[in-house]
């Protein structure tokens, strides 16, 4: 077993892959507070599941890439993909 390796998570990592990583770019970007429910940027509706999934979200998945595309593309999520590929 692996230490320091979430080996138990890897299922449901798959699962919710594209969840988390959306996630993840978002725990990045936003301040703390509650999550809106209508996008900051452009008023568009947030959907439910992405408010659950992001705390604190406050941009809509279209100005959230907007934001990602203006200050630079996360590189985490390639990372963590080589780390999956060398995994099994
Ligand atoms: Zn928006």
């Amino acid at each position: 077993m692996a230490v320091g390796w979430a080996a138990d998570g890897a299922e449901q990592q798959q699962i919710e892959d594209s969840l988390s990583d959306e996630i993840e770019r978002a725990r990045r970007n936003i301040r703390k507070g509650p999550g809106l429910e209508f996008c900051e940027e452009c008023g568009e509706p947030i959907p439910e599941a992405r408010r659950k999934a992001v705390p604190g979200v406050r941009l809509c998945i279209k100005c959230q890439e907007k934001w990602d595309k203006a200050h630079g593309p996360a590189r985490l999520y390639n990372r963590r993909g080589s780390k999956d590929s060398q995994l099994k």
